[in-house]
């Protein structure tokens, strides 16, 4: 039986198998307050201090990923912490700078060829470090689709052939409808420049009976299209996970991960390391590892720059290149991503670069001095 399967018979005698495993029931039950979350696991005072707050961003956890919460790391990234109040030095409820960089009704146009397109305001669960925390789980306490705010944002892609690529985004877009998703996706791939089309999700991870055949069958109507899958912790990859990732695979989409480094939650290399195994292993590569934003109330997770390229190193030639994430920052202020790394070209010797390699020795590579 699986750990989900388990906390079901456990807390949910009277929920079946098949009303657990639909994903309108996961929605419909999620978890938000204290007394619904202390019912399933012995919350701490700070957690039910900060469960109390007012003026906090919300707390939503479906029935499915609170069954991984008890006893992992991943318990911080759901439940509130009162450390949430402190705004450290440079946080900003906008840490990117979208706004200035909104074309249309969520339509962020920030590099050349590809834009940012935030299709609703709503997720099955809310990361506490959610970099949109501004502008998800205010309003919406259903799943919302901004049809009606869409058509702005399809008439400046259709008149901007630079456009190549949209990245769908929200909030969550797979918590949206099978035919909303289908109108969606059919209207942007009607457009003759959009190439390709990439769905931003955490879905896999904490609501994974939503990837169904009906769901891949939509999606892969609208090819070529790229799913940029939210992961944290290799608790994360269940057999319903696994499943999911497999399907998602099956239907022709690649998938990259995207992982926030997070203090006491995945910040060292085994966990790490065996988050991207697990990853590939179904079919997801890992795409970015992103330092984490500095959204107001994320003091509390971030980890100092150095380490993450400590982690990275402990990566790099020490396992498959395909499990090495890109670590990146996007730079407060609307600056973009930028790549973090060691400097590896540690010096010149006349016609020879000097190279450090993965276990910190030095090599020598000729180099044509122009
Ligand atoms: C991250 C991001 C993208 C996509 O960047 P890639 O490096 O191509 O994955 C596009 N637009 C905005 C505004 C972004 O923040």
């Amino acid at each position: 039986m699986t750990k989900a399967a388990d906390f079901r018979k456990r807390f949910y005698p009277d929920v079946s198998a098949r009303e657990w495993n639909d994903w309108r029931w996961q929605l419909k039950n999620r978890l938000t307050t204290a007394e619904q979350i202390g019912r399933l696991f012995e919350l701490t005072e700070p957690e039910r201090t900060a469960l109390s707050m007012p003026d906090s961003f919300p707390t939503a956890i479906t029935p499915y990923y609170a069954s991984l919460l008890a006893d992992s790391p991943l318990r911080k990234t759901m439940l509130p912490s009162p450390a949430e109040k402190t705004v450290g030095a440079g946080e900003t409820p906008d840490p990117l700078g979208e706004e200035p960089c909104m074309v249309a009704d969520g339509l962020v146009h920030r590099y050349p060829d590809r834009v940012l397109f935030l299709t609703t305001h709503y997720c099955s669960a809310y990361c506490r470090y959610c970099t949109r925390s501004r502008l998800v789980g205010r309003h919406a306490a259903r799943a919302e689709p901004m049809k009606d705010r869409w058509e702005k944002a399809f008439a400046y892609i259709a008149a901007h052939p630079e456009v190549r690529d949209v990245l769908v985004s929200g909030g969550d877009p797979l918590t949206m409808a099978d035919e909303t998703l289908d109108y969606l996706l059919g209207r942007l791939r009607a457009i003759k420049h959009v190439e390709m089309i990439r769905i931003g999700s955490k879905v896999p991870a904490v609501l994974p009976m939503r990837i169904t055949p009906a769901l891949m069958k939509t999606i892969r109507k609208h090819h070529p299209v790229y799913f940029s899958l939210h992961f944290t912790h290799p608790d994360e990859m269940t057999p319903e996970t696994a499943k999911a990732c497999e399907r998602i695979a099956d239907a022709g989409v690649l998938s990259g991960s995207q992982t926030v480094l997070l203090k006491g939650v995945n910040d060292d290399a085994e966990t790490l390391k065996k988050l991207m195994h697990e990853l590939l292993k179904h079919r997801v590569r890992p795409y970015y590892l992103f330092q984490c934003d500095p959204i107001e109330g994320s003091m509390h997770f971030r980890v100092p720059v150095a380490k993450g390229i400590e982690l990275i190193n402990a990566l790099r030639g020490h396992t498959s290149g395909y499990a090495v994430p890109t670590y990146a920052i996007d730079i407060p202020g609307g600056g973009g991503k930028i790549i973090v790394a060691d400097q590896r070209c540690v010096g010149r010797d006349g016609a020879f670069l000097l190279l450090k390699n993965f276990e910190n020795d030095i090599y020598r590579y000729p180099d044509p001095v122009e």
